[in-house]
């Protein structure tokens, strides 16, 4: 085993258990360290560790990776991930199995941790047929949201990588902000070109109810519009590894019942986002989406490759409040998927 197949292994294998980000870091710095290097490694554990870049932990993987052995920290992180992430029932491993895509990760374009192929390779090799870039709009200014010109300039790094990557697909899109009054935060021209569009609530989530009923019915009936990203905004499950983890965070106030039948009508998925410290929406709410005759998009939102695992949670949810498979746009081919965000048809509809 090469030592940076290890180290980035084990950086991967960290993220899917939501260890904090400063503990993975330390491991892609060290594959980056080692990357980057030219001449040859010292021979001794503590003259690697003693390079930039790396320190103990990680030279003890080197070592241990360069005389052929499976290094003991990555052993035990191995044994870990062959356990299921959440306790899947015979209907919630039929989903997971049923999966191809995902429509919502991010890359270090805007608030990621990876690069976008790196992202996408990740995907492919977790069993992926496709998945959807979507990085953030420019009003998230916090989140280094896109500008136009950025997100043109995006496509074509996408187009690139689809070349690499083929057969695999990297479809284009974008998390764009859902402002005050239910427009987006992106020009609608682009927003056109784009594969996928998640919209998502992202500031005063405490609107009052009315207001942010009409915001979120404005927005999922909009026809650029083709999935609602975690509807109530609500954090939960204070964890350490994870974005907003230690933060808890109420639901947003709506109607829920309406806002569901808009989105069953002018047929834009609901997402499930499997995020832990996220679990949106709710299982009652998911109850009343199911009901309502919702499409699904079950999405990882992840922001690091080792989190697009995650879909697990979101199948165990999706699961218990019943939600059927041909309803989740993310067991679709990407073929059904574009037909879907273009024509509005569902698979069993195609001629
Ligand atoms: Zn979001
Ligand atoms: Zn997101």
């Amino acid at each position: 085993m090469e030592p940076i197949v290890a180290l980035e292994r084990i950086a991967y294998l960290l993220e899917r258990e939501q260890a904090s980000t400063y503990r993975v870091q330390a491991f892609r710095k060290a594959a980056d360290a080692l990357r980057a290097r030219t001449a040859e490694l010292p021979r001794t554990t503590a003259g690697i560790a003693a390079l930039p870049g790396l320190g103990p932990k990680t030279a003890e993987v080197v070592s241990a990776a360069r005389a052929g052995e499976v290094p003991g920290y990555l052993a035990e992180l191995e044994a870990r991930a062959a356990a299921p992430l959440a306790e899947l029932d015979a209907a919630g491993a039929a989903l997971h199995a049923a999966l191809r895509g995902d429509c919502h990760l991010h890359s270090d374009w805007s608030d990621g941790g990876s690069p976008i192929e790196t992202m996408a390779r990740a995907a492919r090799d977790l069993g992926h047929a496709w998945v959807v870039l979507t990085d953030h709009s420019p009003r998230l200014t916090v989140a280094r949201g896109l500008s136009a010109e950025r997100l043109r300039e995006q496509l074509a790094v996408v187009a690139e990588v689809n070349r690499r990557l083929a057969p695999f697909r990297l479809l284009t899109g974008i998390e764009c902000d859902i402002l005050d009054d239910g427009s987006l935060d992106q020009e609608d021209e682009l927003l056109a070109e784009l594969d996928v569009v998640v919209a998502s609530v992202h500031s005063k989530l405490r609107m009052a109810s009315g207001p942010m009923t009409r915001r979120l019915v404005n927005a999922v009936r909009n026809p650029l519009v083709d999935v609602l990203g975690h509807c109530t905004g609500r954090l939960v499950a204070p964890g350490d590894g994870v974005r907003g983890g230690g933060k808890e965070r109420p639901e947003s106030v709506f109607d829920a019942a309406e806002v569901f039948a808009a989105c069953a009508e002018h047929r834009t998925a609901v997402e499930i986002n499997s995020r832990p410290e996220r679990l949106d929406p709710p299982h009652r709410l998911l109850r009343q989406a199911e009901q309502a005759g919702c499409l699904f998009a079950l999405d990882t939102d992840a922001h690091a490759p080792g989190q697009l695992g995650w879909q697990e949670y979101g199948c165990a949810r999706a699961a218990r409040a019943g939600v059927p498979p041909r309803r989740v746009i993310t067991t679709w081919t990407a073929d059904q998927l574009l037909d879907w965000t273009r024509t509005g048809r569902l698979p069993q509809e195609r001629g």
